[in-house]
């Protein structure tokens, strides 16, 4: 199976009757670069840059980052690179960043709050990604919003960035397209609101799902309760794409479940055609994909939306995925 997976590689990723998908990669440093082309992926979907400032002792200057975000970008060659701003708390801690003791991390101090309260930092990281767009085809992520105000702030230190790189003569791409991750409920709600004010969703199903269900992802006394094939779920999604749809931005997914071959005929039936993943999961998910059709999409999400329950929607995935080898 490992063999015949290989040789899809060089396919394009387009379904049988012939839409094209962007399979991307999932990746938290440059090492894996050379899996992400090995497996073909289009594009780096994700970069989850906290894993730049873990394993250290001190925050990773400015000159240290954009070394490593215009590496990825250069190897990317021009195909597109989605940056993720600091995503620390909730399972993930720095030694060098004082986080407080808190009974409930994932609802606590973490991602963008983080960032907004220690704008230094983050601005020193948006001026390392900003030069490196000047190398590449960048975007900029911002985790964990919930509201307006959370976009407006972090855009305003953007900005901050931006005019201090103009006076500075330091080149960059002035028209980065920034986009946030769908991943509180609360966003979800109000997604018709932010899609006026950013160029891209990319929707965060490992924690939308910890938050819709107010299951914790790492705790396995509720592991059993932590499903992405809830009824909810599904249709937190829809209303999500819908809203993207009317702003007239793209959307992506970038969970786990974007590279869980069971979910696919959830993506297609939403019309979404971007996922991001593990590497590991890209050639399975092209296989599947090559096998599919897009025309059946509409029937699919009219099944889908009857479901009472997840033991229904796996039933109807079941019957729609295909994957033989
Ligand atoms: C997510 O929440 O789905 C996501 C992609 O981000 P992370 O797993 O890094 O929290
Ligand atoms: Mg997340």
């Amino acid at each position: 199976l490992k063999d015949k997976l290989q040789t899809l590689a060089h396919l394009p990723a387009q379904t049988s009757d012939g839409v094209d998908f962007q399979l991307a990669a999932n990746i938290s440093s440059v090492k894996e670069l050379d899996q992400v082309l090995k497996n073909g992926a289009s594009s780096v979907g994700l970069f989850r840059t906290e894993f730049v400032y873990m394993d250290r002792d001190s925050l990773p200057l400015e000159e240290e980052q954009f070394e490593i975000y215009r590496q990825v970008a250069e190897k990317m060659a021009g195909n597109r690179v989605v940056i993720r701003t600091l995503d620390i708390g909730g399972d993930k801690s720095l030694d060098y960043i004082e986080l407080p003791e808190e009974d409930n991390p994932s609802l606590g101090y973490r991602a963008i709050r983080i960032s907004l309260d220690r704008t230094d930092l983050f601005k020193t990281q948006l001026r390392a990604i900003l030069r490196a767009s000047h190398y590449g085809n960048i975007k900029i992520l911002y985790p964990m919003i919930s509201s307006l105000e959370e976009l407006r702030k972090a855009n305003d230190v953007l900005e901050t960035a931006k005019r201090e790189l103009r006076e500075q003569g330091m080149p960059f791409q002035e028209e980065i397209e920034v986009g946030i991750m769908i991943e509180v409920p609360a966003a979800v709600i109000i997604a018709d609101l932010l899609a006026e004010k950013v160029d891209f969703f990319s929707i965060g199903t490992n924690d939308l799902v910890q938050y819709i269900l107010a299951v914790d992802r790492m705790n396995e006394t509720v592991a059993h309760l932590y499903d992405p094939f809830h009824p909810a779920v599904l249709r937190m999604l829809k209303s999500t794409v819908e809203a993207a749809r009317s702003a007239n931005i793209h959307v992506s997914v970038c969970g786990e479940l974007a590279g869980d071959i069971r979910a696919l005929p959830i993506w297609i039936g939403l019309g979404i055609t971007e996922l991001s993943m593990s590497v590991q999961s890209i050639l399975r998910v092209k296989n599947s994909l090559l096998q599919s059709r897009f025309s059946e999409g509409a029937g699919i999400w009219s099944e889908l939306l009857r479901c009472a329950n997840s033991k229904d929607v796996m039933e109807v995935l079941n019957r729609h995925l295909r994957q033989d080898v």
